[in-house]
């Protein structure tokens, strides 16, 4: 009797065992994604595994300020990042010359949008007005814990994600455009933290109830570049749903939230937001500039709260 009942445990130990090897340092987090994965893999195309002992590569600054000065192309990058998709096969042999032209005056942001820029990133023609620039991204990736778990939400052509994986977070990038997920990978490969990213195509609403994480970052459609005009944005204006609703499907996932809204959003709808928990939660909110432009506000939630 002994021995039928030994053979089990030890294929158990054994399972056990080869299993181990798969958690990385921080394995509360990496089994939080894991539960997600079943449902995620309906939605996605590719599972890539976070490897355990992944360091982002960062750019140094050197590179930074290189990469802020205008460079011609160079067949280095053009060889340097590897082609994964028909899409990207079938770009012009010129990016730059394709980037200008969709960029139209956005063009001349391009590297306070990615200070890589230069090394191939790419943008579609909405990614040029909606992407974060990248100080204000990394400002905001900055008040995230190092490990822990992200959900980007509408990650759009990766900026946000880019820089939360910089920041040493594992990421859940959420993008309803698979076109726009490809180019987010592409540009998460340029920044070196492809591996931290796992990214995701689908309707942030659906997949929010099957998704657990540390931190939501929320930047939601503003409605394009009109939003300017208006003389003050509410919460009903946010797409594809209002800014409550959002607001809410992310406290179901996270007990901390960042939002990114225009700089001329109602603040008291922002603040109100907190009263949506029970006890309210923490709350501050941080004007972000871009070269002296008023770009937007970082509205943070929970712990992440200064
Ligand atoms: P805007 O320029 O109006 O701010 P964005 O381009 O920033 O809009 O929108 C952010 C991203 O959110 C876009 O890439 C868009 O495809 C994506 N998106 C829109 N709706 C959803 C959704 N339900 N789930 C996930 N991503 C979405």
């Amino acid at each position: 009797m002994a021995k039928i009942s030994a053979t089990p445990r030890t294929a158990r130990r054994r399972r056990r065992a080869n299993a181990v090897w798969l958690l990385p340092n921080r394995p509360h987090c990496f089994l939080r994604l894991l539960a997600t994965i079943p449902q995620i893999s309906r939605y996605r195309r590719g599972l890539v595994a976070v490897p355990p002992s992944f360091r982002p590569t960062l750019p140094t600054s050197e590179e930074r300020k290189s990469a802020i000065q205008p460079q011609t192309p160079s067949p280095i990058r053009d060889n340097e990042v590897e082609t994964t998709s028909r899409q990207e096969a079938e770009e012009p042999q010129d990016p730059d010359a394709e980037g200008e032209a969709v960029a139209g005056k956005y063009w001349a942001h391009r590297h306070s949008l990615f200070s890589l820029y230069d090394r191939g990133v790419r943008m579609d023609a909405e990614g040029w007005y909606s992407a974060t620039p990248e100080a204000i991204a990394a400002a905001q990736a900055a008040r995230a814990a190092p490990a822990g778990l992200v959900v980007d939400a509408f990650a759009g052509v990766g900026g946000n994600s880019i820089q939360f994986a910089a920041r040493g977070c594992y990421v859940v990038a959420v993008e309803i455009d698979p076109h726009k997920v490809e180019l987010a990978r592409h540009n998460a490969r340029i920044y070196g933290v492809e591996d931290m990213i796992e990214f995701v195509v689908g309707d942030f609403f659906r997949l929010a109830p099957y998704l657990k994480a540390d931190l939501v970052f929320l930047s939601p459609p503003w409605g394009g570049p009109s939003y300017n005009q208006t003389p003050m944005y509410t919460l009903d204006m946010l797409m594809p749903k209002d800014g409550y609703t959002t607001f809410q499907a992310a406290q179901k996932i996270a007990p901390n939230v960042i939002m990114f809204l225009p700089w001329n959003v109602d603040r008291s709808q922002v603040e109100e937001l907190c009263w949506l928990s029970s006890p309210p939660l923490d709350f501050e909110s941080e004007e972000n500039y871009i070269q002296n432009r008023f770009k937007g506000i970082t509205a943070c939630f929970g712990n992440l709260a200064r």
